[in-house]
């Protein structure tokens, strides 16, 4: 087995997988109120073309397949997808990234399917907060659907919050209190430059250390958790554990150095970072009747390129045309 290595030595080993552009929430730092052009049905991989090319990504060593989008859960063959890659020979670990709002329906089916866990995003624990946030009133359904979750098995469920500075950023203490007292894992990420409609603002951003001092004023102890491996988020223990809160320092605590991360759009681009500028098409090829060698060494030549980490926050940074829903988060 060939893994796919860049020009750095970094070995990649996680694939997010995007199913779909579109989504059922407007969160501010993502989306604008109106949505965006979505991709047209017919150039959204489909199953069968998902598993092909996660069939040829694991022969080049990817372990784990997170999906992800847009909203994953509005693909109708979400189910599908999951069933398809759990069978797979050396199947890969399957969790999903979603806004929770159709995992009441849909969490027995996925977990029997082969997906492993699930993130939630959650950003608020008041109704109005989280619809001000989102554009829509579904804070109950995100709620409905962690329990569902919990009870169908998909754990250790984690719960990702974006706090944004004067909206959400005073409720980390109470979110905390509420993750640990339900068994989830609270997880604070710091908000990227990856929206399209250009708000992110780097003095307004709330950052790791406001979250720790936040944590810290109100009571917590947090002391660092070892072993982040190549993990986004820092893990600490709280109060002496084994409760844990983790903070993806995204911007302020780069972990580009132990990136370990490919990813490709549900249009079928390969992408070899987040804010890579260029990507390469494997749908094109793909049904043009690739072989899985084809397909393999255009990924090798995409990660060969892999940008060394991000550069938010200095005079050469560009953010990509794709916004973060249709790169897959
Ligand atoms: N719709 C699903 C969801 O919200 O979980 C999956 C896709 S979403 C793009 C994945 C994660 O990216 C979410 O936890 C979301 O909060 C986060 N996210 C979106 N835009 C972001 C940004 N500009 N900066 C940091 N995180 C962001
Ligand atoms: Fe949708 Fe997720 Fe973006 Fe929110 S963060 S708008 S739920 S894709
Ligand atoms: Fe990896 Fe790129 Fe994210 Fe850095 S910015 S962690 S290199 S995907």
């Amino acid at each position: 087995m060939r893994p796919l290595v860049d020009r750095f030595g970094r070995v990649h080993r996680d694939l997010r997988l995007s199913l779909t552009d579109k989504c059922s929430l407007r969160c501010r730092y993502c989306m604008p109120a109106e949505g965006l052009p979505w991709t047209p049905t017919e150039s959204l991989l489909t199953a069968p073309e998902i598993e092909r090319v996660v069939r040829v990504a694991v022969g080049r060593g990817i372990r784990s397949v997170r999906l992800t989008g847009g909203e994953p859960l509005l693909r109708a063959d979400v189910v599908e997808v999951v069933d398809r890659i759990a069978s797979l020979p050396q199947a890969p670990e399957i969790s999903m990234t979603t806004n929770g709002i159709r995992l009441e329906a849909l969490a027995v089916n996925l977990k029997s399917a082969g997906l492993q866990r699930v993130n939630v995003s959650l950003d608020s624990l008041d109704r109005d907060t989280f619809a001000s946030l989102t554009l829509r009133d579904r804070h109950d359904d995100v709620v409905r659907g962690i329990e569902a979750a919990k009870s169908a098995g998909l754990t250790p469920i984690k719960v990702n919050a974006v706090l944004i500075r004067g909206i959400n950023d005073h409720e980390a203490p109470a979110m905390l209190r509420w993750a640990l007292d339900i068994g989830v894992r609270l997880r604070f990420i710091e908000q990227m430059p990856l929206d399209p409609q250009h708000s992110w603002d780097r003095s307004m951003m709330v950052t790791r250390e406001d979250v720790l001092t936040a944590l810290a004023q109100a009571g917590f102890t947090l002391s660092p958790a070892v072993g982040r491996g190549s993990a986004p988020a820092e893990e600490f223990e709280v109060n002496g554990g084994p409760g844990r809160v983790g903070i993806v320092g995204a911007v302020t605590r780069p972990f580009c150095g132990d990136c370990d991360r490919v990813r490709l759009s549900a249009d079928g681009q390969f992408r070899s970072c987040l804010f890579a500028v260029g990507e390469r098409d494997l749908r094109t090829p793909l049904r043009a009747g690739a072989s899985d060698t084809e397909l393999s060494e255009l990924m090798t030549a995409e990660v060969r390129d892999k940008f060394a980490g991000h550069q938010i926050g200095e005079s050469q940074f560009q953010q990509p045309t794709r916004p973060m829903s249709a790169i897959g988060g």
